[in-house]
């Protein structure tokens, strides 16, 4: 296998036939729209029970619940369009994250996009400084008050996420709002002004108490809950017993590789680092 972590297989592959763009085209033959409501999506499932957006010809039976289209870019030669709909009492909507096992990594991508660009519009209305109706700028996605001239972009807030492993152990904690039984990788945000290491170190130090080293990156995922990226490392054991940041974490322990408790799935990179860590120890996931 290659020594590029991209090419692991537990990760995905990176989508490198979009083409991101906020200007809608002129021309497009193909086109895929994904339909969002607030921070949901419409359910829309083929004949296999899976996940796919709405088609040009489909596109007509929702056109009169449409309030917004936002253009995401081009798939290869399919025009993706994310699109805010108002009330359609006969469609069922989802948040994205109980759709991830009907969805491919493409789809939850996508999907993923639309919702973002639509909880940024929805969200720079008016200008932060002065309170003016703002507009959206003809080719950036952006947002531009007309008076002060400030732009508002889509606002992502970066967030480290760390499977922490000693030996053939790893360190998982429960989050108070997790499913019973469900432990995952530890996770939080970035501070102005500090580096992702930094990040890192200090978030593992407040939720268990304990100190790493030997940071290792391993890739990211787009968390849009409502607008995170995910950055993923491996880090070692230093030293230190576990202490919980008891109002945001229930639990936390050492797990044996080959006995673990239920984790994340497949489609998030919680799953991925660990998965990836028990491959590196030579255990099957
Ligand atoms: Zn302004």
């Amino acid at each position: 296998m290659s020594g590029n972590v991209l090419m692991k297989a537990i990760w995905p592959e990176p989508n490198l036939a979009f083409v991101s763009s906020a200007k809608i085209p002129n021309e497009y033959t193909k086109a895929w729209y994904f339909l969002v409501q607030g921070d949901r999506l419409a359910i829309h499932l083929d004949a296999d029970e899976q996940w796919r957006p709405v088609n040009e010809s489909e596109m007509g039976f929702f056109a009169k619940a449409e309030l917004e289209r936002h253009f995401l870019g081009f798939h290869g030669d399919v025009a993706c369009f994310g699109v805010e709909v108002g009330d359609m009492p006969d469609v069922e909507f989802s948040g994205l994250r109980s759709l991830f096992g009907q969805m491919d990594n493409l789809m939850i991508d996508l999907a993923g996009r639309a919702l973002q660009v639509s909880d940024w519009y929805r969200n720079h209305q008016y200008c932060g400084k002065c309170g003016a109706r703002t507009e959206m700028h003809d080719n950036d996605r952006a947002m531009v008050c007309g008076t002060c001239r400030i732009f508002s972009y889509p606002r992502l807030s970066p967030s480290i996420i760390v499977l922490v492993h000693r030996g053939p152990e790893v360190l998982l904690a429960r989050n108070h709002r997790f499913a019973e039984g469900m432990y995952s990788t530890l996770a939080g945000f970035v501070e102005p002004g500090e580096s992702i290491e930094q990040t890192l170190v200090r978030e593992v130090k407040e939720e268990v108490g304990i100190n790493v080293n030997n940071l290792e990156y391993l890739g990211s995922q787009p968390w849009p809950f409502p607008n995170s990226l995910m950055l993923g490392f491996h880090a070692e054991y230093e030293s230190g017993e576990i202490v919980l940041q008891e109002e945001e974490i229930a639990d936390a322990g050492w797990f044996a590789c080959n006995n673990l408790p239920n984790i994340p799935g497949k489609s998030a990179i919680a799953r991925w680092l660990i998965d990836d860590y028990l491959e590196k120890i030579g255990i099957d996931g």
